[in-house]
């Protein structure tokens, strides 16, 4: 079995699927691995590099002629799917839910597609091939780094001799992957943190990481904010507008608030509007890792900009923080790759089994 990684085709895309340490276990594994040229020059990898692992390193011709299966990091991107043919299979963070189009015409070609951002998250064998997680641990360290690295004052309590400093106070909202690497990080800065999320069970992972749960007053005969497989589920229009109520006096006593709310399928609720940035001291930070173009956690935020406001709030949209960081998430992504194919191999063959819970789950139950 043959398996290339492509050079990323999205601008400002740094990551790749594979870096040469993963190379040298898949051929360990039994698999021959192409890379295209240039693919890992974003997170600092050379062609030598894996040439030295093993690898051949091939224009992008040659990859699609000779690989049974190709790796990106993804989304797919229409260059990347026309090149494929028949009987190939794709593995990616694919979102196919979010480009329905690509993933259908890849299907009617007979592309078999491998989405890894549809991982069941709460099996526990499932973890090591969790790129949604490693992705999100990037993004969650990277985005308190870039709040402190914005903020004019210290995180940290210190006294010194020109007197005592005092602590920088972080609200973290959305305390799942991201949110609670994003905690720990603040935490490790010295920063005093709290943290809120609508899931029940945030609490105890938020505590253990020496930060406040926040419990903010939810109207009467409010249910759980728990969804389906771990995830959140939306809020009715009156519960967001509870839920910003009241967090609006909690974020104009915060200097940094870093926010990672999703909800799958769904556009990012909106938890910090302009008039609780507005009533921040100047200097304050807010960086919004959820920013989108459909929007994100903060009121006017957009992906990749940092907007300085009036009040001298800085507001910081935080697009594509794995990719800012390409080395460590490419490294544990294709980490999260080779137990993927692991997974899959069977006696020196790619096996896409349907009775497989996993298998099933990446395949979008569209086995052939
Ligand atoms: P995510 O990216 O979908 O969302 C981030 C966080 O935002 C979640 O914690 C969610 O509850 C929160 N959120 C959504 N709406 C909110 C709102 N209105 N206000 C405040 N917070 C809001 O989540 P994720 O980081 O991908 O994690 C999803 C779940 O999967 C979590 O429960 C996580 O613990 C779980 N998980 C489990 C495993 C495992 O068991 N192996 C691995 C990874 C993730």
């Amino acid at each position: 079995v043959t398996v290339g990684a492509v050079r990323e085709r999205a601008p400002g895309e740094r990551r790749v699927a594979l870096v040469p340490e993963a190379v040298t276990l898949l051929i360990r594994a039994g698999l021959d691995v192409l890379i295209e040229t240039g693919a890992g020059s974003g997170a600092w990898f050379t062609d030598a590099d894996y040439t030295a692992a093993g690898a051949s390193v091939v224009p992008p011709e040659e990859l699609y002629a000779h690989a049974d299966a190709v790796l990106c990091v993804g989304p797919t991107d229409p260059e990347t799917a026309a090149s494929l043919r028949a009987g190939q299979t794709l593995i990616g963070l694919l979102e196919p839910l979010r480009h329905p189009a690509l993933a259908g015409e890849l299907a009617e070609r007979g592309v078999r597609t491998v989405s890894l951002d549809l991982l069941p998250r709460t099996l526990s064998r499932a973890q090591s091939m969790d790129a949604l997680t490693s992705q999100a641990n990037v993004a969650g360290y990277k985005g308190a780094v870039l709040a402190a690295d914005s903020y004019d004052r210290f995180l940290p309590m210190l006294t010194t001799a020109a007197g005592t400093m005092r602590p920088a106070q972080v609200l973290v909202l959305g305390a799942g992957v991201a949110g609670l690497q994003a905690i720990a990080t603040a935490r490790r800065l010295g920063a005093i943190v709290t943290a809120y999320d609508v899931r029940p069970a945030a609490r105890e992972e938020v505590e253990s990481l020496g930060a406040r749960f926040l419990d903010i007053q939810h109207p009467p005969g409010t249910g759980s904010g728990a969804g389906q497989g771990g995830y959140a589920r939306e809020l009715t229009e009156a519960e967001q507008q509870a839920q910003r109520a009241a967090l609006d006096a909690h974020i104009a006593r915060t200097d940094i608030v870093i926010t990672t709310a999703q909800v799958p399928g769904r556009k990012p609720p909106l938890l910090v509007t302009a008039a609780a940035v507005d009533a921040m001291k100047p200097g304050s930070v807010v960086v919004d890792l959820a920013a989108s173009e459909l929007g994100g956690n903060v009121e006017g935020s957009e992906p990749d900009k940092t907007q300085v406001l009036a009040g001298g709030v800085t507001v910081i949209g935080a697009g594509r923080l794995p990719s800012a960081m390409a080395t460590a998430a490419s490294t544990a992504y294709a980490r999260n790759m080779v137990a993927l194919l692991r997974h899959i191999l069977h006696d020196g063959e790619l096996l896409f089994d349907p009775a497989d819970e996993i298998t099933a789950a990446l395949t979008g139950g569209a086995l052939s």
